[in-house]
């Protein structure tokens, strides 16, 4: 499981929280969307291993766990919140909108961007993981476009 590499147990003890079962099942339930998944999808995962646990231990939970780094966010611009687990790599998303095809690209695509930002409005971007939407080769050839 690709969270076992994040020592996330050790992380939750060293900022002073208890490892218990329900979090070792949501951060599964996060690990099981392989990738982005939402609010709702972990929530129905954790339910179907435990049917005690109600939304808002999870949402607490996804929230801790973004707060201590274990757990990248994203804004889909659609109201939805993507949680995915940690990567080694800083990434972004491109998304299509047509075939809902997702695919990642390394930090340097936006660096352009942000260095731009920094540079005409001092002001230093902190995001770091984007999800962008538009229409992936395959449908731009099939769209002729
Ligand atoms: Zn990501
Ligand atoms: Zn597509």
């Amino acid at each position: 499981m690709p969270h076992q590499e994040l020592r996330w147990e050790a992380v939750l003890w060293a900022a002073g929280h208890r490892v218990t079962r329900q979090r070792a099942l949501i951060l599964d339930a996060v690990c099981a969307g392989q990738g982005h998944t939402s609010l709702g999808d972990v929530y129905a995962r954790v339910r179907r291993a435990d049917r005690s646990i109600d939304r808002s231990t999870v949402y607490r939970a996804l929230h801790l766990f973004v707060d201590l780094g274990l757990v990248l966010t994203a804004d889909t611009g659609g109201g939805e919140t993507y949680y995915e687990i940690k990567k080694p790599h800083p990434h972004h998303h491109l998304v299509c909108r047509r075939c809902g095809d997702e695919q990642e690209i390394g930090a340097a695509a936006m660096r352009a961007v942000t260095d731009h930002v920094s540079r005409e409005h001092g002001f230093q971007v902190a995001t770091d993981h984007l999800v962008l939407f538009g229409r992936c080769r395959a449908c731009r050839d099939a769209d002729g476009v």
